[in-house]
């Protein structure tokens, strides 16, 4: 790949470049190089789902995107934009708290735990962000929630604190809360693997209508069949690296590596 400089970067998606471009992103915790010259391009509209064994650095990449990490070497742009800057000497800085909440307005977050406030109802919790954060009014802001409980099916459930909604529900109002910023790319951490199976179905479910819908997504998950089914391209990550990348059914069906092969065979 061509070095792409910050400038020639700068005109966002419309102008066909990808909405998410790492190049070489390498991050080490305590002298721990966690990410090791990670290089991904995700376009408008495209489904990306990580794979690899607990630990590879897939987590640490999505935080990388959200700015919930540094990253020590490399850049990322989301949508044109460079997450961080750049000082004259070309080193890449930390940017304001300021600039990094609404470059993070843009980018909507669903965690394995689902962390809505416990003091508010599910309708509160989605109202929040825009109201707190975007200024929306309240009128508004709640048509726009009760819509989106209603496309994750939760609208009769729109009065229940989270403590009365299961797992499955919780997460649900979670994805509502996320999308209601109006992101334009979301990124999911094993958003189904602290439920109970039989709550799986329905999270994915939603995740999966949200694809259609033209949602671009990063989604770091072991549901085989999600990514099997939903996935554009599958990145399967060991240690810090990416290991092979390529449509589901070459990733998952027809591994090229070794460690790709061992990973996938200790899941079934
Ligand atoms: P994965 O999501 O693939 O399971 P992670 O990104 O969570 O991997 O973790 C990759 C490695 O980075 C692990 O060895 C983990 O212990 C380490 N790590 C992650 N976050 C931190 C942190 N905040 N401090 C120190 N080490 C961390």
């Amino acid at each position: 790949m061509t070095e792409t400089t910050d400038s020639t970067y700068a005109q966002g998606s419309a102008s066909g470049v990808p909405l998410v471009r790492a190049l070489n992103v390498t991050k080490a915790f305590h002298g721990n190089e966690v990410l090791k010259g990670i290089d991904l391009d995700v376009s408008e509209g495209e489904v990306v789902c990580l794979l690899g064994p607990s630990g590879s650095g897939k987590t640490t990449f999505l935080r990388c995107i959200n700015q919930l990490e540094n990253i020590d070497g490399g850049r990322i742009w989301v949508d044109g934009d460079l997450m961080g800057y750049e000082d004259k000497g070309g080193r890449l800085h930390r940017l304001h708290d300021k600039r990094i909440a609404a470059q993070r307005r843009e980018i909507g977050m669903v965690f394995q735990r689902f962390n809505l406030f416990p003091h508010m109802t599910a309708l509160e919790n989605v109202m929040e962000g825009p109201v707190q954060v975007k200024g929306i009014g309240k009128a508004e802001a709640k048509g726009a929630a009760l819509e989106l409980l209603e496309r994750v099916g939760l609208k009769d459930r729109c009065d229940h604190y989270p403590a009365q909604l299961s797992g499955g529900q919780q997460q649900r109002v979670a994805i509502a809360r996320a999308l209601a910023m109006k992101p334009k790319l979301m990124l999911f951490d094993e958003p189904t693997s602290a439920l109970d199976p039989e709550l799986v179905g329905e999270v994915l479910s939603v995740m999966r209508e949200l694809a259609q819908d033209g949602m671009t997504m990063i989604v770091v998950t072991h549901e085989m069949s999600f990514a099997r089914g939903v996935a554009d391209r599958v990145i399967f990550m060991d240690a810090g690296v990416v290991v092979e990348s390529g449509p589901p059914l070459e990733v998952i069906d027809r591994p090229q590596h070794e460690r790709t092969r061992a990973f996938l065979s200790r899941l079934h």
